[in-house]
């Protein structure tokens, strides 16, 4: 074959195709190089003479959806001064099975949220290949922004129940995932920051985790804490919910039944409900004094956290509080008694509107991830596969 169609048809340089072989499930090239002058690595001096040959077969990026291979009829030369040495090849790392180009496809078919199983089918190389070639990749602690965010998930990895993923809440980015939640591994994490960095962050967005708080007081010095408004926001759902499962334990069992069944109506925006449903949502209230008023302090707060006014927002904030604590529902009493205790950062989200928002997309691919991957019990390959994936 003419060797600008080997070169075009294979996709490498200076190759000799000599014989191809077609089953059914796999195509097997068989190639070889033209011999060219060498320098021995011993001696450093050029020699030509050639030693012996021995075959390899290779893995190749699949061709016709069929496992492929390079048989490479390697060449060995020998020096004067007695060293024998293989040849070297642009398309095949030293000592390696596989060309270098499927290495580069498998880690860039790791971006995708799939398992590492199914990419070592794809390809037909092992699992443990695969994994040897993820801790090839690595990725250092990035540089603080100005805005950051931290929550947590399940991960189970060994080094803790909850890992901590960190994020640039203004750019919706992934920054980080951290092995643990815990005061502890924050601290050794943050600490590895330079002060000069540090110093410069304005804005740690985190959930009511006391640790976060402490963290941030000691290693932001400048940062305005901020409590991301969707975790604040569910203990006024929790709430609800707790006073409706109280009130459902009193009632008829087909009462009971049909509350907890219509659940919904109670929780959705009441203007969000169609006509027949605001009637259905009435009609469940009008059963107890205590959902009623629970249901006009759901609806109060939430559309307190969607004004876009924050001196409106602060003044209806604790206006809220200090009706829900008056309340008698021991449910929003405790609700209350959070919000007051968590007042300055809570208010501090109405005022600069930074949530964790952009945490949600990625906690969405870490379950993905999870699933697929049977838990990941080694923390530095799901760190280094979430970031893969993510960036
Ligand atoms: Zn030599």
């Amino acid at each position: 074959m003419h060797s600008n169609c080997t070169k075009k048809l294979l996709g490498l340089e200076d190759v000799i195709l000599k014989k191809v072989i077609q089953a059914d499930n796999y195509v097997k090239f068989f190639i070889e190089t033209s011999p060219s002058p060498q320098i021995c690595p011993c001696c450093g001096s050029q020699t030509s003479r050639i030693h012996d040959y021995r075959s390899q077969v290779i893995k190749d990026l699949p061709m016709q959806m069929k496992h492929t291979y390079l048989v490479l009829r390697k060449r060995r030369y020998i020096c004067s001064c007695g060293k024998r040495f293989l040849e070297k090849y642009s398309f095949l790392p030293t000592y390696k099975r596989q060309t270098l180009r499927l290495s580069f496809k498998i880690i860039a078919l790791l971006r995708e949220t799939r398992s590492i199983k199914s990419v070592a089918n794809e390809v037909n190389v092992s699992a443990s290949t695969i994994a040897r070639l993820l801790d090839t990749v690595s990725y250092s602690s990035p540089s603080l922004p100005e805005c950051i965010g931290i929550d947590e998930f399940k991960g189970n990895a060994e080094t803790g129940k909850y890992q901590c993923i960190l994020v640039d809440a203004r750019k919706h980015r992934l920054l980080d995932i951290l092995p643990d939640r815990n005061q502890a591994h924050l601290s050794a994490y943050f600490r590895e920051a330079n002060r000069a960095e540090r110093n410069r962050v304005k804005f740690f967005v985190c959930d009511m985790w006391k640790p976060y708080v402490d963290l941030a007081k000691a290693y932001f010095p400048n940062a305005t804490v901020i409590i991301d408004k969707y975790h604040f926001i569910r203990y006024v759902t929790w709430a609800i919910e707790n006073v409706r499962k109280r009130l459902q334990k009193k009632m008829s069992a087909s009462l009971r039944k049909y509350y907890k069944r219509s659940r919904r109506l109670i929780l959705t925006r009441y203007q969000k409900l169609k006509d027949e449903n605001k009637k259905a949502c009435d009609l469940m209230l009008l059963y107890n004094d205590d959902l009623r008023a629970a249901h006009y302090l759901k609806e109060w707060f939430y559309d307190i956290c969607q004004s876009s006014k924050y001196s409106y927002q602060r003044t209806a904030f604790w206006e809220w509080v200090k009706t829900a604590e008056k309340s008698g529902i021991p449910e929003f009493m405790s609700c209350a008694a959070t919000y007051r205790n968590w007042s300055e950062g809570i208010l501090n989200a109405f005022k600069y509107g930074y949530t964790n928002g952009p945490t949600e997309g990625y906690n969405n691919k870490i379950k993905v991830l999870k699933r697929i991957s049977y838990g990941m019990k080694n923390f530095k390959r799901f760190r280094t596969r979430i970031i893969h994936c993510s960036i």
